[in-house]
């Protein structure tokens, strides 16, 4: 600095300054943002504090609508529709982006390593960047179990251009199916298709799959539709498995009807260049089959950059980069993380019992009485989600209720009776699903807690007094279920909302068509989306690779 009160600052961008409440010009705090996906897109487009300076790095300078992606495998939608460039928010918001990788997060020294997305042209780069706040939102990759030639030879479907491999693959195989002089066996093998994971993905694609099939390719190819095959290969018992039962076997019964090769209980071992090997679970007998296109879409694994940060930071023995229930990442300072990249590591009730009796206990009594008790069960819901579950799976109204059936008329309660009351609870613990509907309202909700830091700084007694963490004033993270669609093709999808609703069937699908329609991130893209689909409606699919 300078005197004669003029400031001269080395980094001179006004937009990097801010003023304090006191009139003083400081630098911004900087807030890097890893991932332009659904949590990192979510949190930027909420994020309205002008005291931050953001920087965003993703190898993508695109939001993906990951659940119309299976769509753009058979040119039901075209995969321009889906993403919407980033360049146009971080304008908008005066965020500044950076086209590259976050290789390595060094959480002591309040830096991260990145490389450009070109990694190994010779125009590639290296740089540092630091940050006063890291937010990681950077995703999951496929995970293949570590099942040999996976990597090599099967197609994920995970990104926009995934999707259009995968679409040019299917219309090859007919092309070349189709060529003179093949045998029999030769057609067969190259228009058997195997999607591998009986997930609500696995199960999409399948169905665009045979959609595609029945609706364009027996128009198209009519002379080698006769050896199609499509087989969905899933280890567990059923597909679907976190669907309602009755969606899982209307499922099944509609793959069956439509000839989709539906083998549960078991486990692929390997893919060669022309054959899967799978292992029948119950036998133990492996039967290796020709295919002429796998789809592997068997879950998630943890990204490298996030696998070498969580050993750094002590979380080396876990499976899942841990945060607490404000998205901070456990064992490091200033760094949040949403989304599939990570797992809000819920605390059980019964752990802190003893503690929130104490706290709650203002007179030291020894017991809780009313107005105490009152008190401490609002408290408890909000920082428990298991709770909430465990009084609607026992259909009690609050934990008032739940107490009298432990404490009969009584009304000062006891550690023991506070106990027993709530012993329970702790079974409803669960783990969030990695979806895009819980991603992007993480996001939200720390965007909103961004927005009013200053405030919560300075007054920051918390709802939570009894657990030491009472600086933060924000409410823990809740996650709001609005119900979950699996489309089954042939225009019928199956929903799952709230209040164990299922609904199947084309009324259905129409619901599915307006949900996420809404959900589309822009007009552009929604009108994108809406003017395919009317165009599949009208003229069939593109079926040009
Ligand atoms: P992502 O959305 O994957 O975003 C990760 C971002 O980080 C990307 O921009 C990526 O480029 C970037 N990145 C990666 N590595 C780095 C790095 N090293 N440094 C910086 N940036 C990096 N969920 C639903 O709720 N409903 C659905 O219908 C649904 N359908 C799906 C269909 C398909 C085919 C798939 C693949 C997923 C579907 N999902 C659905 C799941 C949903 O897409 C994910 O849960 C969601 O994308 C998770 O958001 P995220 O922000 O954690 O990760
Ligand atoms: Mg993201
Ligand atoms: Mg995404
Ligand atoms: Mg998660
Ligand atoms: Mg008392």
């Amino acid at each position: 600095c300078s005197g004669g009160g003029l400031l001269v600052y080395s980094d001179s961008n006004p937009l990097k300054r801010t003023l304090t409440a006191d009139g003083q010009e400081t630098k911004k705090k900087k807030v890097v943002v890893l991932g332009s996906g659904w949590g990192g897109y979510s949190f930027l487009s909420y994020l309205n504090n002008p005291n931050y300076d953001v920087q965003v790095v993703s190898p993508r300078n695109f939001f993906l609508f990951t659940p119309l992606l299976p769509s753009v495998t058979n040119g039901t939608v075209e995969a321009r529709s889906i993403v919407e460039p980033i360049r146009g928010l971080m304008r908008k918001k005066g965020f500044e982006y950076t086209e590259a990788e976050c290789v390595k997060i060094d959480a002591s020294n309040k830096k991260i390593l990145c490389r450009s997305k070109d990694g190994a042209s010779k125009d590639a780069k290296e740089f540092d960047m630091d940050y006063d706040i890291l937010v990681v939102a950077v995703g999951a990759k496929p995970n293949t179990f570590n099942t040999p030639g996976v990597e090599e030879n099967a197609h994920f479907l995970k990104e926009a251009e995934d999707a259009l491999k995968i679409r040019q693959t299917v219309i090859n195989s007919f092309e070349r199916a189709s060529l003179p002089d093949l045998t029999e066996e030769e057609r067969k093998r190259i228009l058997h298709f195997v999607v591998v994971g009986g997930g609500p993905t696995g199960v999409e694609f399948s169905a665009e799959l045979h959609d595609f099939l029945v609706e364009d390719v027996a128009k198209i190819y009519p002379k080698v539709q006769e050896f199609t095959r499509i087989t969905l290969l899933e280890a567990g018992d059923h597909i679907l498995n976190m669907f309602d039962k009755r969606i899982t076997a209307f499922a099944e019964e509609k793959f069956q009807r439509d000839g989709i090769d539906l083998k549960t209980k078991n486990m692929v071992v390997g893919v060669t260049a022309d054959e899967i090997s799978t292992k029948e679970i119950a036998t133990g007998r492996i039967v290796s089959e020709p295919y002429g296109m796998v789809v592997w879409s068997t879950g998630i694994g943890i990204r490298p950059v996030i696998k070498e940060f969580m050993h750094q930071i002590g979380q080396g023995q876990r499976r899942v980069l841990a945060t607490d229930e404000w998205l901070r990442v456990e064992g490091c300072d200033s760094v949040y993380a949403l989304g599939d990249t990570a797992t809000i590591n819920q605390r059980r009730v019964m752990e802190d019992i003893a503690a929130i009796f104490s706290k709650a206990d203002k007179g030291e009594t020894g017991t809780l009485n009313k107005k105490e008790f009152k008190s401490v069960v609002k408290d408890i819901c909000q920082r428990y989600p298991q709770v909430e579950l465990y009084l609607k799976k026992k259909k009690l109204r609050n934990i008032a209720n739940l107490l009298k059936s432990a404490n009969g008329d009584d009304t000062e309660v006891n550690i023991e009776t506070f106990k027993q009351a709530l012993s329970e609870v702790d079974t409803q613990m669960k783990n969030l699903p990695a979806t895009a509907q819980v991603a992007s309202q993480q996001g939200k909700y720390l965007a909103k807690c961004f927005n009013k830091m200053e405030k919560c700084e300075k007054k920051p007694e918390g709802p939570l007094r009894f657990r030491g963490e009472g600086r933060h004033r924000f409410q823990p993270f809740r996650y709001r279920h609005f119900g979950s669609f699996a489309p089954l093709g042939g225009e019928q999808t199956a929903a799952e909302l709230p209040g164990d609703w299922v609904s199947i069937g084309h009324s259905s699908q129409w619901l599915w068509y307006s949900v996420y329609a809404s959900k589309l991130v822009s007009w552009r893209t929604r009108s994108l989306v809406v003017s395919d689909w009317v165009r599949r409606f009208i003229f069939g699919r593109d079926s040009s690779s």
